[in-house]
């Protein structure tokens, strides 16, 4: 070998060596990467963790937070207002009967024809209606006009066998889904609009006054028989449907309890004791909170930042607004300290709420071998373009976390309420089910939340008492549920019944 050809070849030699220092450099740095991001997965994991111990103590603060609410206004994080509905439905329910569902951008009209314990709902017909964006910050009387005559509108096409009696008003079950003062069963003031409303003249005023002389303007005859939100809609409709249902959770955007409470069991319930001796209690309780909640830096950021830093927390962890903008944080995180996207951190990753529930569940139920909707979901929302499937995998990992915790602790709510009220333990002589009325979008179609979070009901009351206790998917009751309520509170009740003895 020639002098030049024995430098080339060590010059080669070097560039070889030079190359692979690097890629074992790149390799290095990039395990270094790995670690880190897998140390905060970890983190985030042991910090969201909800063994069966921490939900019992989660269970016990539900509980006796709902004895402090109930014990004095304002005595608890928990509300546990009043209803004022004392009358639930019992199938018997007879005549035709509407409703009105506002609660968000959208509202229903909705027409129930009853035919008692035979005939159930004979028929059933609704509408929905946008509601223009001028007329949420508009004027009180331009927003109940609009909805007024919309309802007059819906009125006018009833058909063949679809009328009160003569001589009799219609009647209205009014789903109201703000918050709301209830001074009775037809009457609330409003405490505050929320979900994009803002009507300043209405703030404080009696809401079913509002509507009763709006429906007057528009020239229609019509009694609002209950008010209510869409929780206790659900609760009615529930019941309507099965005997045995006794609370209601909403499981949506936002999330809700209600049940039904012994009267004698309100201290601050200074009425009269109503007949059925029972009273249904608007929890509120997405404003639940413990310190025996699982909560990370993540919420702590997410509560910061939000529009009601301090409030609802318990809806923070659980519903679905925030499940995805959780997992959107951890993962900025994850970009952040752990370059786990690469070199620069994504952009669009830093847009609150730019993931959302829904997005996260697609995630998280991606059965494809390459997880091909979690690279998708990424590329689409986040313009993350290649992802590797180890990247992939961490990511469902993620929302499997943040989901499960979610979940759990809902269950650990609603083991809150069977504690309240003597049901989560086995009595001997009465074997009484107990059904929970479940409905919103999160419970409805995120299957892994809601399976997991039966689940932990059972694990919760253990095997003989889970036997009892069944959790039902009110579809939509909360509509119907309103029209029921106008019915078993409606002015014309008993007046049928001593018809028909004389
Ligand atoms: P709202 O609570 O606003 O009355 P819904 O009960 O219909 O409305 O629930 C809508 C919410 O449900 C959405 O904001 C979203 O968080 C959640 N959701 C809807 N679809 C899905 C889905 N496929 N997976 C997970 N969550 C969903
Ligand atoms: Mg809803």
């Amino acid at each position: 070998m020639g002098k030049v050809a024995v430098g080339a070849a060590v010059i080669c030699a070097a560039a070889v060596c030079a190359a692979a220092a690097l890629v074992v450099r790149h390799r290095m740095k990039c395990s270094g990467r790995w670690a880190r991001a897998m140390a905060i997965l970890k983190d985030m994991e042991e910090k969201c963790g909800t063994p069966t111990g921490k939900l019992r103590q989660v269970v016990d603060a539900m509980t006796v937070e709902m004895h402090a609410g109930l014990a004095s206004e304002g005595g608890s994080k928990l509300k546990m207002l009043i209803s004022y509905v004392d009358n639930l439905p019992t199938g018997d329910e007879k005549g035709l009967f509407y409703a009105l569902d506002l609660g968000g951008t959208n509202f229903r009209v909705i027409r129930v024809l009853l035919g008692g314990k035979e005939g159930r709902v004979v028929k059933q017909e609704f509408e929905e209606v946008s509601i223009p964006p001028h007329l949420m910050t508009g004027s009180s009387d331009d927003l109940f006009d609009y909805i007024a005559a919309a309802l007059a509108k819906f009125v006018a096409t009833e058909g063949e066998g679809l009328h009160v009696s003569p001589g009799r008003q219609r009647e209205l079950g009014f789903t109201f889904s703000f918050p709301v003062r209830q001074t009775s069963i037809s009457s609330g003031n409003l405490i505050k609009w929320t979900k994009g409303f803002s009507i300043e003249d209405s703030v404080g005023q009696d809401v079913v006054a509002e509507l009763t002389k709006a429906m007057e303007r528009a020239g229609l005859d019509m009694r609002v028989a209950a008010l209510v939100n869409d929780t206790i809609g659900t609760l009615a409709g529930g019941r309507y449907s099965n005997q045995d249902v006794i609370a209601a959770v909403i499981l949506g955007t936002g999330t809700n309890a209600a049940y039904v409470e012994r009267a004698y069991a309100i201290p601050k319930w200074h009425g009269l004791l109503p007949k059925s001796g029972e009273m249904v209690i608007n929890m509120e309780w997405g404003n639940f909170r413990s310190s025996h909640l699982p909560l990370t830096e993540y919420d702590q950021a997410l509560d910061a930042e939000s529009l009601n830093p301090g409030e609802q927390i318990f809806e923070k962890v659980i519903s679905g607004m925030y499940l995805g903008e959780i997992v959107r944080r951890v993962l900025c995180h994850m970009a952040e300290e752990a370059a786990f996207f690469g070199d620069t951190v994504p952009p669009k990753l830093k847009i609150p709420f730019i993931l959302r529930t829904p997005d996260m569940s697609a995630m998280h139920h991606d059965t494809s071998s390459d997880l091909r909707v979690v690279g998708n979901k990424l590329k689409d929302i986040l313009e993350i373009p290649n992802t590797s499937l180890k990247m992939r995998e961490v990511i469902v990992e993620l929302c499997d976390i943040v989901a499960t915790r979610g979940a759990r602790l809902s269950a650990a709510g609603i083991v809150g309420i069977l504690k309240k009220l003597g049901r989560d333990t086995v009595k001997d002589v009465e074997k009484q089910k107990s059904v929970i009325a479940l409905d919103g979008g999160l419970y409805e179609h995120y299957t892994k939340f809601s399976t997991c979070m039966e689940n932990t009901v059972k694990e919760i009351l253990g095997e003989e008492v889970s036997e009892n206790i069944v959790i039902e998917h009110s579809n939509d009751g909360s509509g119907i549920g309103a029209a029921l309520l106008a019915a078993s509170h409606s002015q014309y009740l008993g007046i049928d019944e001593s018809f028909s003895t004389f």
